[in-house]
């Protein structure tokens, strides 16, 4: 019977975070200052973050070391499992092999624990006593929560006003964690107060929420912001997963020849993809590596290489992204995680020098591939990790119609046992697969500033 489930030894949870712009072939563009449109250095970003994530964002440095307080927490869901999904390749009736790496076990369900508990422990070392942050459907926010939580440090989640109604047992995983949730727009900065006051029954949004957040950092001395994917350190946190995947692939005796993840801001894409990128970067191997997105925010495939804000606010600075306007606001999909107008730099210098492929997906789908995976390996994934499941079904369906073999690895980033509500959507054929709104992006590009 061929082996199932790869596992490492605690021993084996890397000692150092991979940094892929040690060994990118051209620098990637640098942020801009948002007014001056400069190149911005760490300083400014001194207000909002702690100086060691801050050198995180900017460092050419290959390997950055974990602390060991951060890999003592790793270990209660690290190593994550590989897992070869027999019974899926068994159901395709395909020649490829699949594997997956799990990300599910950590405590908020997901990956972003990987980030969180860095970003909580460098925050702690320079004294920082409370981190705000915003949170969509409350993925992030119940990891950064839990991190917070280990390390003594006060969190507060300024969480969108309707998954504040409509999604209750996140917020409630926050406040077993200890935190403090309020709903956005919320009465507690200028900036929500505004909104409330202008349209007393706003359901909030991302943008508005991160506009808070980013309010409460920036006025308060004892206080830092913290973001969930898109930049930089994000990225490198999450690198823990590529490492691990090596070794336990090399267990399997396979090597992967393509590589596939979900990507909404693109972290845990990234997380599994760029320690095997090195190997292709260093010109050893051919890898491919495929992110796939939602058809109605796929600022991959249909967005514009430009440079734009982080937020709808317009308060980041500036990044060189693919993307679909920081005004765009995606339709309400149920893989919340993947609604971000645009995508991490990192991903995007590589998806231009044509090492990532894009491909994008709708939704109803992405729910078929998921309840297939749950009906042959059991896990119920998230619906943002159904968008990689999908992605690897293609590929092992194509692998069949060659006739050939093709070793498949894809990122589970997540399961999905709070997002049930979505799979009785879809099993009662009540999902929507949303036009991509070209109208509406047209629209949101319009208010990108002009760079020359
Ligand atoms: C947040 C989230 C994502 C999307 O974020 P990335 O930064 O693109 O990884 C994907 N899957 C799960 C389970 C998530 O919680």
């Amino acid at each position: 019977m061929a082996t199932k489930k790869f596992f490492l030894p605690e021993s084996e949870i890397p000692t150092h975070w991979y940094n892929v712009a040690a060994d990118l072939r051209t620098p990637p563009p640098p942020p801009l200052h948002p007014a001056t449109h400069e190149p911005i250095g760490p300083e400014a970003l001194a207000p909002l973050f702690p100086m060691e994530l801050i050198k995180q964002e900017v460092s050419g440095e290959r390997y950055i070391e974990i602390p060991d307080e951060v890999r003592e927490i790793y270990r209660i869901w690290r190593p994550s499992p590989l897992i070869r999904a027999t019974a899926l390749e068994k159901a395709l009736d395909t020649p490829a092999k699949i594997y997956y790496k799990y990300e599910g076990g950590s405590p908020a369900g997901s990956h972003k624990p990987n980030t969180a508990v860095a970003q909580a422990y460098y925050n702690r070392q320079e004294g920082v006593k409370r981190i705000a942050t915003e949170t969509g459907a409350g993925q992030w926010g119940s990891s950064l929560a839990f991190a917070c939580n280990q390390f003594g440090i006060e969190c507060k989640v300024y969480m969108v006003r309707v998954s504040y109604g409509q999604k209750p047992y996140r917020r409630s995983m926050m406040q077993v964690w200890g935190a403090s949730v309020v709903a956005s727009p919320s009465a507690d900065t200028n900036a929500g107060r505004a909104i409330r006051e202008a349209d007393p029954d706003s359901q909030g949004s991302l943008g508005i929420a991160i506009s808070e957040a980013v309010e409460d950092a920036a006025m308060r001395e004892d206080t830092k912001y913290s973001l969930g994917s898109v930049l930089n350190h994000v990225l490198l946190h999450q690198t823990v997963i590529g490492q691990e995947a090596i070794k336990q692939m090399e267990m399997a005796g396979d090597y992967p020849d393509v590589v596939i993840g979900c990507a909404g801001g693109g972290s845990n894409a990234a997380g599994l993809m760029f320690p095997f990128m090195k190997e292709r970067l260093e010109g050893k191997r051919n890898t491919r590596f495929l992110a796939v997105e939602p058809a109605s925010c796929p600022s991959l495939t249909k967005g514009e290489y430009r440079y734009d804000f982080g937020d709808v606010a317009g308060l980041t600075p500036l990044m060189k992204m693919r993307t679909l306007g920081h005004t765009f606001m995606p339709p309400g999909i149920h893989a919340g995680g993947l609604r971000y107008h645009a995508m991490a730099p990192l991903l995007c210098h590589l998806f231009e020098s044509g090492d990532i492929e894009a491909v994008a997906y709708r939704q109803n789908a992405c729910f078929e591939a998921a309840t297939l995976f749950a009906r042959t390996e059991g896990i119920v994934p998230a619906p943002e990790s159904s968008h990689a499941i999908r992605g690897a079904i293609d590929e092992a369906v194509t692998a069949k119609e060659e006739g050939k073999s093709r070793v498949i690895l894809f990122n589970l980033s997540g399961h999905g046992l709070l997002d049930l509500a979505a799979y009785d959507d879809y099993l009662a054929g009540k999902l929507v697969d949303d036009e991509y709104p070209a109208e509406k992006v047209r629209e949101a590009m319009r208010s990108l500033p002009e760079i020359p």
